[in-house]
């Protein structure tokens, strides 16, 4: 089923106290006003917990990452079933941040969405191409190579628990926000190899869009047709411009 989600990205920003008061000021402004049909925080991991007590039920928690095991030996990791016990019912993977600097690749977010999968989560799987990539042409290569690694070996009622999210690298955390025109163009691809992969699944799956989105920029870009909703980075880290995001929807 498409749904329409409001996803927000803390980035490491707010620590455990910080994040409280978030949560917080979010519960109560989403809890008392109209509201896409999802919408999910993802704090730093050492604020999963207490975000989830204070969120109460009306916004959804995720994690930012998680390691394809359990458990084990990996120092300074955190588990899908270790979100799951603090509360988390996302996971964020392959975000660019993620490829850029701790060698994050399709190969490795294909094993996390499966531990994700496997945690019984929903699995947030970031594509999108550099600015030199899309200079050179080659963003549909790129957004194809990232989603069809990222999928590897999932049938289609794996794949239905998915949520992808586009996001272009060089409209990341810049303020430089792709076009309605631009994002529905690569959107529009993506449902298209989704189709190819999957079949009619793909109409049903929620394509979500990031890069800058403000509220000045939401309401375009989601009145486009494959635009189901919106990966929101800084501007989630203040609870009126979150909330004025959901109510471009
Ligand atoms: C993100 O972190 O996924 C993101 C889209 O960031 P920003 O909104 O700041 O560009």
């Amino acid at each position: 089923m498409r749904r329409r989600l409001l996803l927000g990205n803390w980035k490491m920003f707010k620590g455990p106290t910080d994040s409280r008061a978030l949560a917080k000021a979010l519960a109560e402004k989403f809890g008392a006003g109209s509201k896409p049909d999802t919408v999910v925080v993802f704090p730093p991991a050492l604020s999963l917990s207490t975000v989830h007590e204070a969120l109460g039920s009306t916004i959804a928690l995720g994690a930012q990452n998680v390691h394809w095991e359990k458990e084990g030996a990996f120092t300074g990791e955190n588990s899908a079933v270790h979100a799951a016990d603090a509360g988390a019912t996302y996971v964020l993977v392959g975000h660019s941040e993620r490829r850029t600097y701790f060698g994050e690749t399709d190969e490795t977010a294909n094993r996390r969405v499966k531990a994700v999968l496997a945690a019984g989560l929903t699995p947030v799987l970031c594509v999108g191409e550099t600015l030199a990539e899309r200079d050179a042409n080659t963003t549909e290569d790129v957004v194809k190579r990232q989603m069809l690694g990222g999928l590897g070996g999932l049938d289609a009622q794996a794949a239905a628990r998915l949520v992808i999210a586009y996001e272009p690298v060089w409209a990341i955390g810049t303020g430089r926000v792709a076009t309605p025109e631009q994002a529905q163009a690569v959107h529009t691809y993506i449902r298209q190899q989704l189709r190819l992969a999957y079949g009619t699944l793909a109409d049903n799956l929620s394509i979500v869009y990031g890069g800058s989105v403000k509220a000045d920029n939401a309401a375009s870009l989601m009145s486009q047709n494959d635009i189901d909703g919106a990966l929101v980075g800084g501007a989630s880290l203040d609870a009126n411009v979150f909330f004025a995001i959901g109510q471009a929807f």
